[in-house]
């Protein structure tokens, strides 16, 4: 079976780990055999827009939509905390490829897996195991107001949030389904989906915890209810982070607490995700263009493969293909184990650089 994959490249450090990507995953596919993956890349991103004018070309958006899967870098070029490329509201053109593409492929959830490797550090003390998932909502929440946002009299400013029934319902049911699959809680072993909200302040909140509910009941008896206010989550996570399984939450609120927990585990070169609706899905590190360490041969590709792990799960699954699986199993497998045996990359401590981690990965697959 062959897997037509989307490739976006993109800007800063995105070529360097999305190169270790596809290098790991095509040595995946010799080794294991039963499914081929044609990696097809293309320009897009701020780069794209400063040379051309358009940040995601329609072409490449077609692309996207005629392939199995899209893989991507990262997107963005910021300098000194400013993005440098913007559009006329003022805000990063980033956006134009990542929001065009989640809510025009209706990629809904927002998967991030949180997962601390052996040989790898937590600054969290005392903890040695940490795995669990915050899935974000990712078409609607704070975020649908993207380039919807109203500057009144150059004195009042706002972005509204918005929250359907039907959007939550498709979100929480992901969850639920998602902890069906894992093996629950590291604490009890339990499988739970904590909501995760303010509803104790906002209407629109209150009403996701409603449908929240609702959906809940159909798991009854196979799937813990659990529920956190925001601000107590954040405590919660860093304290004991081994009570979550999975943490459904708003596209806001899951923005923010990704990266957070994506800390907990080594910092954003070791944190995936992939963006998956019914009919598509990407995949790519959580981490955005690095420009301090752009172009020096020291990203750390882990997200980068590990979304490549994510996003071969996912062919598996829709395809019925257990090559694939068996790929995705097998790629994770040798990244634990490089790590484990304290071959790093500078951010998690290590001295390797991008490319000797990727061939470190691929022997390690050979050998196993
Ligand atoms: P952007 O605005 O594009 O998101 P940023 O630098 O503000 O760029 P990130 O790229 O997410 O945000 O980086 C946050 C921090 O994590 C930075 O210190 C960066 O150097 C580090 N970092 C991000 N990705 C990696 C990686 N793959 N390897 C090593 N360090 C990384």
């Amino acid at each position: 079976m062959k897997f037509n994959i989307a490739t976006l490249p993109g800007d800063g450090v995105g070529p360097e780990v999305i190169n270790e990507g596809i290098k790991v995953l095509k040595a995946a596919e010799e080794i294991v055999t039963g499914f081929s993956l044609e990696f097809e890349k293309y320009d897009a991103g701020n780069g794209h827009y400063l040379k051309t004018g358009v940040t995601l070309p329609e072409s490449v958006f077609q692309a996207c939509k005629d392939s199995n899967a899209i893989f991507m870098g990262s997107i963005g070029l910021p300098k000194d905390g400013m993005p440098v490329v913007v559009d006329e509201n003022g805000t990063e053109v980033t956006g134009h490829v990542m929001f065009k593409l989640r809510f025009d492929l209706n990629l809904f959830a927002g998967v991030r897996p949180i997962k601390l490797y052996p040989g790898v550090v937590s600054p969290l003390a005392n903890v040695k195991d940490i795995d669990f998932v915050v899935l974000r909502e990712n078409c609607e929440g704070l975020f649908a107001s993207y380039g919807a946002g109203i500057i009144l009299y150059d004195d009042i400013a706002t972005d509204t949030q918005i929250i359907t029934r039907k959007g939550t319902e498709k979100i929480v049911d992901f969850g639920f389904q998602l902890a069906l699959k894992r093996n629950g809680r590291l604490s009890d072993g339990k499988k739970a989906v904590t909501c995760a909200d303010k509803h104790n302040v906002f209407r629109s909140f209150a009403f996701f915890r409603k449908v929240y509910n609702e959906v809940a009941e159909r798991y009854e008896g196979q799937v813990e209810k659990d529920y956190a206010i925001i601000d107590a989550l954040t405590l919660w996570m860093v304290q004991t982070p081994q009570n979550f399984d999975v943490i459904v939450t708003e596209n806001m609120f899951g923005d923010i607490i990704s990266d957070l927990a994506g800390a907990f585990v080594g910092g954003m070169g070791m944190s995936p995700s992939g963006d998956v609706g019914h009919n598509y899905g990407m995949f790519q590190p959580s981490h955005g263009t690095a420009p301090t360490i752009a172009g020096k041969g020291i990203a750390n590709p882990v997200a980068t493969i590990l979304s490549g792990k994510m996003m071969l799960d996912w062919l598996g699954d829709r395809h019925d293909n257990k090559a694939a699986l068996t790929a995705a199993e097998l790629v994770e497998k040798a990244v634990s184990n490089t790590l484990a045996r304290g071959i790093k990359t500078v951010d998690i401590g290590g001295t390797a650089g991008t490319s000797q981690f990727g061939d470190a990965v691929i022997a390690e697959m050979r050998r196993l």
